[in-house]
């Protein structure tokens, strides 16, 4: 039986991977802050029963030698790190919290692997936004990086030490370069989870507006539990290696709400309104992201169309509210 440890295991990708690493029969290890275990009804929720067949061991990234501890004893086959802070603020604490988190967090993980279990395969959860500012439209593994935010130079910096350790210490060790990926399971600080809630709430009656900001802003929107089947198949492979994962379609803020109020038989333009508060100017060159060599070496397929994937999420949200 495979062991795997992921951190991160509570959000919304650990929560899919977990899923998938069972059905597969692995043995699934969590590591997670200690106060999600001592609130485990509110911060482990979307594990659902899952989480009886988990071993979830208490353990800060921040901390080194706690990690280390951690490695040694579970002595995993395979460690998926999921695990990031994705504040998109500029205070002094909180960049240095985000690069401590994420960075410093990866290089524990890594060093401690390579020490305790150097054949342990790893699987780094890199972003597009990596790709940050970009030239040209639709990005590959070739594309020059060009971070705009400590978020994306904090996975960069990640990336390049991922790297560093499959080709100076020989570890399986890979980066998926992630674009935005949704399902029920998102968080609502993101735009497509708080466009589902509000418009099911909206629906119900509950509600009559949905304050948004810019419906021109661009994404390439996939979904959830396609990218976590990827990501499982990366460290499956003969050789590890570093690939982008991407729907390779962009659609706007617009055409989501658009699509959500449809579904319900609404039309979203009596109900939205565009409030400053929430205004990002959008990219001149929109990050999209070309998944080729995913497709071509492992044979990854996405599952899920555009209109689908908001479908089930607006569905999932009228059912919590009913
Ligand atoms: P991320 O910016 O890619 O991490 O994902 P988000 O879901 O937070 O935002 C996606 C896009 O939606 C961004 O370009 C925002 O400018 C745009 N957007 C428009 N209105 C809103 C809003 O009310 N909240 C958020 N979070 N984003 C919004």
């Amino acid at each position: 039986m495979k062991r795997a440890l992921i951190t991160g295991i509570s959000g919304q990708d650990g929560s899919y991977l977990a899923e998938l690493l069972l059905a597969k029969g692995y043995d699934v290890h969590g590591l997670v802050r200690r106060a999600s275990i001592e609130d485990a009804s509110r911060q482990l929720a979307k594990l659902g029963p899952l989480q009886e067949q988990i071993t979830f061991h208490p353990a800060a990234l921040e901390n080194e030698l706690s990690l280390y501890k951690l490695i040694a004893k579970v002595k995993p086959d395979e460690c998926y790190h999921l695990a990031a802070s994705s504040f998109v603020s500029y205070s002094f604490e909180e960049e240095s919290s985000i690069l401590t988190t994420n960075f410093s967090g990866t290089h524990f993980l890594l060093a401690s692997l390579k020490e305790a279990v150097p054949d342990c395969r790893f699987f780094f959860a890199g972003s597009s936004e990596m790709f940050g500012t970009v030239d040209a439209a639709p990005q590959n593994e070739a594309t020059p990086f060009n971070p705009r935010s400590i978020y994306g130079i904090s996975k960069l910096a990640s990336h390049h030490l991922v790297r560093n350790y499959r080709n100076q210490y020989g570890l399986f060790a890979c980066t998926g370069i992630l674009y935005n990926h949704e399902s029920p399971r998102r968080d609502f600080k993101f735009v497509t989870r708080k466009i589902t809630a509000q418009a099911a709430r909206i629906k119900m009656g509950l509600d009559d507006t949905l304050y948004l900001g810019n419906l021109d802003a661009l994404r390439d929107w996939g979904y959830a539990p396609d990218y976590v089947q990827g990501i499982w198949q990366m460290l499956q492979h003969d050789v590890p290696d570093d690939y982008v994962i991407a729907s390779g379609v962009n659609h706007s803020v617009q055409e989501f709400v658009n699509c959500a109020f449809s579904h319900l038989g609404l039309d979203y333009r009596a109900y939205v309104k565009v409030d400053p508060r929430f205004y990002r100017p959008a990219e001149e060159v929109p990050l999209r992201g070309d998944a080729s060599k995913i497709r071509q070496i492992l044979g990854w397929q996405p599952t899920k169309p555009f209109e689908a994937i908001v479908a089930e999420m607006v569905d999932h949200d009228l059912s919590l509210l009913t």
